[in-house]
C-alpha cells in the first residue's frame, strides 16, 4: 500500500539489528486513519475467503486487526502474552520467541473464542522470523480451526518468516 510505504519512508527509523522503529504510527502512537485504510486493504484482499474471525497477538497487532474486523464485520481475538487472573484455564497456548525483546512468551487464547468451525485471518504488525505467526498457527491447530489467510502490515522479506509461513 503506497500510503504505508510513504509513511515508513517519512517516519520510520532503522535501529541496529535490522529493527524498524515505527512508534509514531503503529507501535506506540497509532494513526487511526492509516490503520483504517490497512483494514480496508486486508478486508478487500481476503474478501473471498469466508473469514469468520480475526486473530492477532497483543499489543501492536490489535489496531490493524480491529480495523480489519470492523471492515469484515467479524470478531477479533487477540492472544494474551501474560498470565491473567481472568484467563486461567480452557486455554490454547504456544511459546513465542520475540525478535525485538529477545524473550520467550507463552501466548494464550481462551478456547471458547476459536473453534473448529472458524476460518481465521491472522493479522500482525510485523513478520520477521515468523515466530508470532507460527504461535498463532499452533493455536489454530489445537482448536482445529482453518487458517484462511495471514495479513501482515510490514513484512521484512529479508528475514526467514515469510518463507517459513508460506511453507
Ligand atoms: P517474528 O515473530 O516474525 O520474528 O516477529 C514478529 C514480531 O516481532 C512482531 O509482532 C513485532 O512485534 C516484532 N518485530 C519484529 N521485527 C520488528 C521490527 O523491525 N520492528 C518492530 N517495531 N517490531 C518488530
Amino acid at each position: 500500500m503506497k500510503e504505508l510505504e510513504d509513511r515508513i519512508r517519512q517516519d520510520g527509523q532503522v535501529l541496529p539489528g535490522n529493527v524498524l522503529k515505527v512508534n509514531s504510527f503503529l507501535n506506540h502512537q497509532i494513526d487511526p486513519n492509516l490503520m483504517m485504510n490497512m483494514g480496508k486493504e486486508f478486508a478487500d484482499h481476503f474478501k473471498e475467503d469466508h473469514i469468520t474471525k480475526i486473530v492477532t497477538v497483543e499489543s501492536s497487532g490489535i489496531a490493524p486487526a480491529v480495523m480489519t474486523g470492523f471492515q469484515m464485520q467479524v470478531p477479533v481475538v487477540f492472544a494474551r502474552k501474560h498470565k491473567s487472573l481472568t484467563l486461567v484455564d480452557h486455554l490454547y497456548t504456544a511459546d513465542v520467541y520475540s525478535y525485538t525483546k529477545q524473550t520467550t512468551n507463552t501466548i494464550s487464547i481462551d478456547d471458547r473464542f476459536v473453534n473448529a468451525d472458524d476460518r481465521l485471518l491472522i493479522i500482525d504488525d510485523f513478520l520477521a522470523n515468523g515466530q508470532a505467526v507460527e504461535g498463532l498457527l499452533k493455536i489454530a491447530d489445537q482448536a482445529q480451526a482453518t487458517v484462511a489467510g495471514v495479513g501482515i502490515v510490514i513484512e521484512k522479506s529479508f528475514q526467514k518468516g515469510a518463507e517459513l509461513i508460506q511453507e
